[in-house]
């Protein structure tokens, strides 16, 4: 029934079940970082409840959703109030809601406006405080009003400067990110590792702004777009175009795509035009946010209680397909994770057909209640992954039953286990051929020991025929051997055979990578050999000298340490070492990276002048962080001469030397490098 239809008893039930939903929805969104439903459906369940707030408004409770903004704040973060509430935007999902808008603006301002777009970049917000151009607070969105203290977590974003190119005192906003790349690779580690997946990549980059420990997120990649200048007393500017150069200007990233417009019929051709290109940009938009673009527009346009009347967000429709489950297909994984994929009637999704779609673990198929036979929802995550959204239950045949779970493993047979922590089913038998078959293939890929030729079938059938058990076999194999397999010719034994060989000379962290030790990456393998320098050394660290280096948490650590102390670990080492497979670092040394990797390592300096970026101490101090010696005289000794305003004698002298000149920028730059 339409809202306009129910009676003021029907539409008050109506809305206390909408509240109470979207409260619900919105914890899972906002609190758990989890959501259970679409966006799309939370939007449908949120219009309805608007709308009949505005049929009868006696109906608006305080806390209904249309009031709030955001969710509760996570325990263990600050909480800081805003200095101005920092609020969210009204949406539009039509040409028609677009043009509407546009005719409000009009009313609610007289005179000429132009609009602003930006894409509406899918994150959580920001807000960064800077005092005299240093980072000084780093505050979530929370519900508008007060927000969660994640200043230690934002110093690790790369993107974000620590220190501006100007010493301003401000305030801007923007969206954390993770790119569409680093979203992919981090739920495909956790679905190895049998961890919960991220639903995409907001959920992801929420989850890991919001995380208690400062190393998760710099050991996640995220990033940032600014977007708006709070508080710009000390550099006032009249329009929002103008208010993101100032920003681009002092080193604060915007996203470049982004432009103005004065009429309305322009705004939505660039709507059209990114609703194309969204798939290719690296990162995931959700719509396109237009705003008045003056300022002094702006002002007179004015705020509801949770949104400015001089902006509205544009929401792109998702792309979706519907197709029909055939079969579900379970893969076991080198760490033992069974993982289900959905083999379905091929359909065209975002200009791919689409076939297959992981169902991740078993507890998302129990949640999503997903059988053989189904009507599935496919959607793509990150824009690239085809995924499950849900199942169309209305399109259920009646003699359905649930889905019957596998119990035992589909390679080795043995009883697959459901870990109380975890969402997956593991097969547990070390001996498992699928695992070790995973391991081989881990071992030889391009991360690991990059060994060419080695595709999934040839390390089949190296591993059915028992000529390769564990990864040490690969360096024993005799060309005999491979003239035997399946399909394979003299010259490609051969070259098999070399790159084998050559992959003895790979430098330790490949070797440490392939060995496929929990939750080692190749961060954290390069990581343990450029600090340790040989497998022995490692063999015999002991798990506090492992903890403190940095970028290692205790979960990496003590997987390490447990590693080595195995007896099979030390067997499989000494066979590798007996094939004459390297096992020393051959890159550069810890010491030679500080000294060796920026622009000033090694270099003597000189400082003249009037500063304007830093003070000369810190100015000293970054220098001789980036691996300079500052010294208080000109000489033929001196390789760079800082020269600020008014520099006098110091810079005449350097000239006749022929020293080259630089300025403030340039360490600026490379701090940011
Ligand atoms: P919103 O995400 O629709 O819009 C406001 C936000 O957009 C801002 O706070 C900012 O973070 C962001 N943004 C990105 N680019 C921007 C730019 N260039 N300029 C300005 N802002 C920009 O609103 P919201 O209040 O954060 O969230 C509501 C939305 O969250 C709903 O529409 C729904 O889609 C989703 N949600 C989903 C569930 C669920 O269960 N699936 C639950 C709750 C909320």
């Amino acid at each position: 029934m339409a809202s306009s239809e129910l009676s003021f008893d029907q539409a008050k039930t109506r809305v206390e079940e909408l509240v109470s939903l979207l409260d619900h929805y919105s914890h899972e969104y906002y609190v758990l970082d989890q959501p259970s439903i679409p966006d799309e459906d939370y939007d449908k369940l949120y219009k309805e409840l608007s709308e009949l707030e505005e049929l009868y408004p006696t109906l608006i409770q305080n806390n209904s959703p249309t009031q709030r903004i955001g969710g509760a704040l996570l325990e263990g973060f600050e909480k800081v109030p805003h200095d101005k509430p920092m609020l969210s935007l009204d949406n539009a999902f039509s040409e028609e809601e677009l043009i509407a808008f546009d005719r409000r603006v009009s009313q609610l301002v007289s005179g000429p406006v132009t609009y602003h777009c930006e894409l509406k970049i899918d994150g959580l917000a920001v807000s960064l405080k800077y005092e005299e151009g240093k980072l000084l607070q780093a505050v979530t969105r929370g519900d508008g009003t007060v927000g969660e203290n994640v200043t230690a977590n934002v110093r690790t974003i790369k993107s974000i400067p620590l220190k501006l190119k100007e010493p301003l005192t401000l305030e801007a906003r923007g969206e954390i990110y993770m790119p569409k790349s680093s979203f992919i690779q981090l739920n495909e580690k956790r679905e190895e590792q049998g961890e919960a997946i991220f639903a995409n990549p907001r959920n992801a980059a929420a989850g890991t702004l919001r995380n208690l420990d400062p190393q998760v997120t710099a050991s996640r990649n995220l990033s940032v777009f600014l977007y708006a200048l709070a508080d710009s007393s000390e550099r006032p500017v009249s329009t929002q175009d103008e208010a993101l150069s100032l920003l681009d200007d002092i080193g604060l990233r915007t996203n470049p795509e982004r432009k103005v417009f004065a009429s309305i019929h322009d705004v939505l051709a660039f709507v059209e035009e990114y609703q194309e290109k969204r798939t290719s940009l690296p990162y995931e938009i959700d719509g396109i946010v237009i705003k008045v673009n003056e300022l002094e527009n702006q002002e007179k346009a004015g705020f509801t209680v949770k949104a400015p009347r001089w902006a509205i967000a544009y929401k792109f429709p998702a792309e979706e397909a519907k197709t029909v489950i055939r079969a579900i297909e379970w893969s076991v994984g080198r760490t033992g994770v069974v993982t289900p994929t959905a083999i379905m009637d091929p359909v065209q999704l975002a200009g791919t057909t689409v076939q297959r779609a992981s169902l991740h673990n078993v507890d998302l198929m129990i949640e999503k209640d997903i059988r053989l036979g189904d009507t599935a929802v496919v959607r793509k995550a990150g824009d690239i992954i085809p995924e499950v959204i849900k199942v169309d239950e209305d399109m259920r045949d009646e003699e359905s039953v649930p889905y019957d779970f596998p119990t035992h493993c589909p390679a080795c047979g043995s009883e697959l286990m459901h870990l109380e922590e975890e969402v997956a089913l593991r097969c547990m038998n070390p001996k498992c051929s699928a695992q070790a078959k995973e391991r081989l293939s881990h071992f030889v890929s391009r991360n690991a020991m990059n060994i060419d030729g080695l595709g999934e079938k040839v390390v089949s059938q190296l591993y059915e025929r028992e000529l390769v058990n564990d990864v040490a076999d690969l360096y024993y194999l005799e060309k005999e051997a491979l003239l035997a397999l399946d399909k394979i010719a003299e010259k490609s034994a051969s070259n098999m055979l070399k790159a084998i060989n050559d992959s003895k000379e790979n430098s330790l962290e490949r070797l440490l990578f392939g060995l496929g030790i929990r939750h080692v990456g190749s961060k954290a393998a390069r990581l343990l050999a450029e600090e340790f320098e040989t497998m022995n050394q490692i063999k015999v660290a002991s798990l506090e000298s492992i903890v403190v280096i940095e970028g290692i948490g205790e979960k990496i650590a003590s997987s390490i340490h447990s590693f080595f102390k195995l007896e099979e670990a030390q067997e499989l080492l000494d066979k590798l070492e007996r094939a004459h497979v390297n096992m020393t670092y051959k890159g550069k040394k810890k010491e030679e990276l500080t000294q060796t990797d920026t622009f000033f390592s090694g270099k003597t300096v000189v400082i003249t002048g009037k500063l304007t970026h830093f003070t000369r101490n810190d100015l000293k101090e970054a220098l001789v962080n980036l691996g300079a010696k500052v010294t208080g005289s000109v000489s033929k000794n001196t390789d760079y001469l800082i020269a600020g305003e008014e520099a006098g004698s110091k810079l005449a002298k350097a000239q006749e030397l022929d020293v080259t000149i630089i300025d403030e920028a340039k360490v600026l730059e490379e701090i940011e490098e």
